[in-house]
């Protein structure tokens, strides 16, 4: 399965998104089928398959994609009211592309899982 190409054509501008951050090493993009008001993807700017894939050497990347997460939802204002960050893993986790990616999603009550 190749989909990873997705979201590295996003980061390189090559496949159309709503970008709304990217620095050296990230990209966060509007999720193109929301499942809430806000629904944004966070990204590494290089390639990571899934969760499974974080070591000593790029758990780095974690914390930058959180301390992002964390400033685009204080842009979008769901800060106070809070919000959900969310990684799949695999196919039991639910992940669809097969490339590391933080959902943040927020503007509205979210149903919990458990
Ligand atoms: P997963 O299920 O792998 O955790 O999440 C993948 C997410 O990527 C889904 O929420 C899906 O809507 C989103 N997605 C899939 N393809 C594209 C695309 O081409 N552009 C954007 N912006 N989002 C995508």
């Amino acid at each position: 399965m190749h989909n990873h190409l997705i979201f590295k054509n996003i980061i390189e501008k090559k496949t159309p998104a709503s970008i709304i951050y990217q620095d050296e090493t990230i990209t966060a993009f509007k999720d193109i089928q929301p499942k809430a008001p806000v629904h944004i993807l966070i990204i590494p700017n290089f390639f990571i398959a899934s969760s499974n894939d974080i070591n000593k050497k790029n758990k780095w990347i974690i914390a930058n994609m959180f301390e992002i997460a964390v400033h685009i939802a204080k842009k979008e204002k769901i800060s106070q009211e809070g919000y959900r960050i969310i990684i799949n893993c695999n196919k039991n986790g639910g992940q669809e592309i097969n490339y590391l990616h933080m959902h943040l999603l927020g503007g509205k009550k979210l149903k919990s899982f458990f």
